[in-house]
């Protein structure tokens, strides 16, 4: 199966390798990985990565590829937005903190419904599950209300677009027009299209998109042993991926994908969530996961502790205070090592395994005829999941470029052979 053509673009999805010719020297990307200077005519093309669970925007200053830092350091912005008042929308972390205190008027993974009609299966799971009211749209897709108010889904991704723009904005100190956004193979013209206009009504015309896989392909171009077909192994919070790529020619191609739409590192943090909440429900009689705020904030909780376990040999799940019990206010504290959540983590990463088989089948191919399996995606910073892939097929399990950033750095780089182009053409003209 090859990658979808992506209308429009200056370079299509497969060719970002060949674009990516001239581009030389890259290191681990947590350093900078090298790439070539924007020489941009006009403004500055930002490379944007609109994850399901969180987004982030990168940009090549210099020779140096980076994905922007918020305030806070934090390179990812949660893709969730929040309506606390008639007329005011909160984007990112500060809506993220509202899951827990305000679900009615929080959505989070707009990114799942972005251009799906809203008789979609999948579309219904989602729905049917979500604590706010959902209905058709004039063109067939979701509408949220809220506060009276209908808002598109189209409209709610471009807020996650405008935010991640001011920050671009902020860093750069100039106005950022152009991205190249990157986006799961399996989206189709229409899905595309919805990408196009959320970008549009932030104030973004997506000048190329980039196929998620050949981002991240791209991303590890100039690592050490790069080369002939490649699998990527793209674990997020809320989804899985698995794409086999062939990146021998300039060109690169997407040999075969599969992918489990609902596994993900979320899915982890509730199941260390519910062993806790069984945990305290011997303490205390007191079932935790009946508390919509206690719940959520023990999901947060076991995310953190999972999270540390990626550097760490252990760490603590601690939601302080968290329930008045017939003793008093008591709080949860539960030591976890590294191991526990690897017994925890098993299930999961064997269905991703299951599908990374899918793949394979679909192309034809076994795991030795992969020169290297390149790790994408948050989930899979974790040691257990780079052991079980390393396992599984017997190959190199590459991590030199940040999995969580693989993607948002191919697509910065992406754009900035496209403005170096464009500075040759009008150079030479
Ligand atoms: P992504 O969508 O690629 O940003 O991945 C988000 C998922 O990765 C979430 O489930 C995070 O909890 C998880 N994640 C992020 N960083 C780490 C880490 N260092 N160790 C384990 N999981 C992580």
């Amino acid at each position: 199966m090859s990658g979808p053509h992506r209308s429009n673009d200056a370079t299509s999805a497969g060719s970002a390798g060949g674009a990516g010719g001239g581009a030389g020297g890259a290191r681990g990307a947590d350093a900078g990985a090298r790439a070539p200077g924007p020489a941009a005519s006009g403004g500055p093309i930002v490379g944007i990565d609109l994850g399901t669970t969180f987004s982030s925007i990168g940009v090549v200053i210099g020779n140096k590829v980076q994905v922007l830092p918020r305030e806070d350091g934090s390179r990812f912005t949660p893709s969730v937005i929040s309506f606390p008042r008639k007329g005011e929308i909160v984007v990112g972390e500060a809506a993220r903190q509202r899951i827990a205190t305000d679900p009615a008027r929080t959505i989070v993974s707009p990114k799942r419904l972005l251009g799906r009609p809203y008789s979609d299966r999948e579309v219904q799971t989602f729905v049917g599950q979500a604590p706010y009211r959902t209905k058709t749209g004039p063109d067939g897709t979701t509408v949220i209300e809220l506060w009276q108010t209908d808002y598109a889904i189209t409209q709610l991704v471009s807020y996650l677009f405008a935010d991640v723009r001011d920050l671009a904005e902020k860093r750069l100190g100039q106005p950022v027009r152009e991205a190249v956004v990157a986006v799961p193979v399996a989206f189709d013209v229409t899905r595309i299209q919805a990408v196009r206009r959320a970008a549009q009504m932030a104030g973004l015309e997506v000048v190329s998109l980039l196929d998620e896989p050949s981002a991240a392909a791209l991303a590890n171009r100039y690592t050490p042993g790069f080369g002939g077909v490649v699998g990527v192994y793209d674990f997020g919070g809320g989804t899985f991926d698995f794409s086999l790529v062939d990146v021998s020619k300039a060109q690169f191609k997407i040999l075969a994908t599969a992918g489990d739409n609902w596994l993900g590192g979320d899915d982890l943090d509730t199941v260390l969530a519910e062993a806790a909440a069984n945990q305290f429900w011997r303490l205390h009689k007191v079932d935790l996961r009946k508390q919509a705020v206690e719940w959520q904030r023990l999901r947060f909780a076991c995310e953190i502790a999972k999270r540390a376990l990626s550097t760490s040999e252990a760490a603590v799940i601690s939601v302080p205070d968290v329930m008045r019990t017939a003793a008093g206010m008591v709080g949860l504290e539960l030591g976890i090592d590294r191991a526990t959540l690897a017994r925890a983590a098993s299930a999961l990463l064997q269905r991703s395994l299951q599908v990374c088989e899918n793949a394979l089948a679909k192309a034809g191919l076994r795991p030795k005829d992969m020169t290297a399996v390149y790790m994408v995606g948050g989930t899979s910073r974790m040691p257990a999941v780079q052991d079980a892939v390393a396992k599984h097929f017997g190959v190199p399990v590459r991590t030199g470029v940040a999995p969580d950033q693989a993607v948002c750095l191919g697509a910065a780089i992406h754009a900035s052979l496209i403005a170096a182009k464009r500075a040759k053409t009008s150079a030479a003209v």
